[in-house]
C-alpha cells in the first residue's frame, strides 16, 4: 500500500477526551475512530490487525474441531425470560429495542439462550453429540464506565465459544484443551510470559471454579495473586483459606497485581440446556442432560491490551504476527532518482508477499521517520546512499536497532 492512498492521518497531539494510553495511541496512530464513548471505529489499519487477532484465534479454534457460526445480534425476549436474564434488575448491561408492533428485542451482550434455543432443531441423540460452536462478533454492553478505551467498550468484538457435551468427562476434558488453545493463543501474540491462567468464582450454578486469563498490566481493573513459579493466580474476588488450600497455593509465594481480562471459561453444567429444554437420549433411550460450557476472548480488548503493554515512548509497537503491515518503506529524498530506487524496493517486498507501507508522500523524511514509530510498524527500511552497494537501512522497532543489510538479504529478516 502506498501512504497516498491512505485516507486517515496521524495526530500530533492527545485528544483531550480520553485517558488511556491505548486510545489516544490508537487514534493518534489512526487505527480507530472514536464515535462516542465506549464506541470505535476500525479504520484501515486498525481492522488490520483486528483481523491478524482474529486469524490466529480462529485457527486454533478450527485445531479444537470447532464450527464457525454467525449468529443473529437481534434476539427474541422471551428465550432470555426462560431463564431469568431478561430482568434489567438480573442482567443491568442490556441494550434493548422495540418492533413496530411492540415486541421488545435484545441486542446481543453474549449467546448461551440463543445457541441452546437452535440447537433445539438438530440434535436429539447421543449421536449428534459432542457440539463444538463459535463465532467471532460484536458485542453490545450498556457498561457503566467506558474510560479504558478498547478495554472496555460498549461495543466490542468477542470471540464465543460454546460446547455441549453428554458426561461431565467429556466436558472437563474439551475444556482443558480449550485452556490450552488459549494459552497458545496468548503466546503467539506475545503476551504468554505475563497472561495468567487465573482461578475465578465459578458461578451461581457451578461447583467447581471458573478461568480467567488476566494480562498484568497496571491499568487492569481486576486484582490477582499471581504465582509465578507455577505460572497461575487467584481472582482477590475468592481468595480465602479454604480456596487456596484446594488450588494448593501458598499465601507465601503469592504477588497480589492488576490484571485485564483478556479470556474467561465457564462450566455451566446444563443450567442452560435443561430449562431452555434440550435434552439428548442416549445409547440406551433414556433421556439425558446436555452438559454446557462457554469460552470468551475479548478480541478488541486484546488489541488494546497490546497496544498498552507494548507501546514505548514513540508509538506503538505492535508484535509482526498482528502488525497491520510488516515493512515501513521511507527514501530520504525526493528526488526522482531515489523515488525510483524506492519503486525498486517496493516491487521486490511486494513480489515476496511481503506487507509493505510505502510513504510515498512529499513530506520531511524526519516526519516519515516519526510516523513510522507511532505507527509500531516492524520494520522500517530507509533507501538511501547506500543503495549503490545494494544496501539499505534496517531499522528493528521493537529493540530500536538499526542496521544495513544487502537488499537481497530482506525477505530473510522480516518474517
Ligand atoms: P468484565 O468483568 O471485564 O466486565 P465479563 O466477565 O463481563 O468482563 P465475559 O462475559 O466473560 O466478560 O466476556 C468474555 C470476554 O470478553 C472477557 O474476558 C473480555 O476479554 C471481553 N469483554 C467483556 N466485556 C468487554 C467490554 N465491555 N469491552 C471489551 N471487551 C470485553
Ligand atoms: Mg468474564
Amino acid at each position: 500500500m502506498r501512504l497516498s492512498n491512505l485516507y486517515t492521518k496521524t495526530i500530533k497531539n492527545n485528544p483531550s477526551d480520553e485517558q488511556s494510553l491505548n486510545a489516544q495511541l490508537l487514534i493518534r496512530a489512526g487505527f480507530i475512530h472514536k464515535e462516542m464513548a465506549g464506541v470505535y471505529s476500525y479504520l484501515p489499519l486498525g481492522k488490520r490487525v483486528l483481523d491478524n487477532i482474529s486469524k490466529i484465534i480462529r485457527e486454533e479454534m478450527n485445531n479444537l474441531g470447532c464450527l464457525e457460526v454467525q449468529m443473529s445480534i437481534l434476539q427474541p425476549k422471551e428465550i432470555w425470560e426462560i431463564t431469568d436474564r431478561w430482568d434489567d434488575k438480573k442482567v443491568d448491561i442490556w441494550f434493548k429495542t422495540k418492533l413496530y408492533n411492540g415486541q421488545e428485542l435484545g441486542i446481543g451482550l453474549t449467546h448461551e439462550e440463543p445457541i441452546v434455543d437452535s440447537l433445539k432443531s438438530y440434535i436429539d441423540s447421543y449421536k449428534s453429540l459432542p457440539v463444538y460452536v463459535y463465532q467471532i462478533q460484536n458485542k453490545f454492553r450498556n457498561e457503566l464506565r467506558a474510560k479504558s478505551g478498547l478495554l472496555r467498550g460498549r461495543e466490542f468484538l468477542m470471540k464465543d465459544l460454546y460446547s455441549f457435551s453428554e458426561s461431565q468427562e467429556g466436558h472437563r476434558k474439551f475444556y482443558e484443551k480449550v485452556i490450552k488453545s488459549y494459552q497458545n493463543i496468548y503466546s503467539k501474540l506475545e503476551l504468554g510470559d505475563f497472561t495468567y491462567r487465573t482461578y475465578a468464582d465459578g458461578g451461581i450454578f457451578s461447583k467447581s471454579f471458573s478461568d480467567e486469563f488476566q494480562t498484568i498490566s497496571p491499568i487492569g481493573e481486576d486484582d490477582i495473586y499471581v504465582d509465578e513459579v507455577k505460572k497461575i493466580a487467584i481472582n482477590a474476588e475468592i481468595y480465602n483459606d479454604l480456596n487456596l488450600k484446594k488450588l494448593s497455593l501458598d499465601k507465601s509465594s503469592l504477588v497480589l497485581k492488576k490484571g485485564v481480562e483478556v479470556g474467561n471459561t465457564f462450566s455451566l453444567e446444563s443450567k442452560y440446556t435443561d430449562a431452555l429444554d434440550l435434552y439428548y437420549t442416549d445409547k440406551n433411550g433414556h433421556k439425558k442432560s446436555i452438559i454446557m460450557g462457554c469460552y470468551g476472548i475479548g478480541v478488541s480488548r486484546l488489541m488494546g491490551v497490546i497496544a498498552e503493554v507494548f507501546a514505548d515512548s514513540n508509538g506503538l509497537v505492535w508484535p509482526n504476527c498482528i502488525a497491520p503491515f510488516k515493512v515501513y518503506l521511507i527514501s530520504v529524498n525526493e528526488d526522482p532518482k531515489s523515488k525510483q530506487k524506492t519503486e525498486v524496493i517496493y516491487k521486490l517486498l511486494t513480489q515476496k508477499n511481503i506487507d509493505v507501507i510505502y510513504d510515498d508522500r512529499d513530506v520531511r523524511a524526519g516526519e516519515k521517520f516519526a510516523d513510522a514509530d507511532l505507527l509500531g510498524i516492524p520494520y522500517r527500511v530507509v533507501v538511501n546512499q547506500n543503495f549503490e552497494d545494494k544496501q539499505v537501512e534496517l531499522k528493528h522497532r521493537k529493540q530500536n536497532k538499526i542496521e544495513f543489510v544487502q537488499f537481497d538479504r530482506l525477505e530473510s529478516i522480516i518474517y
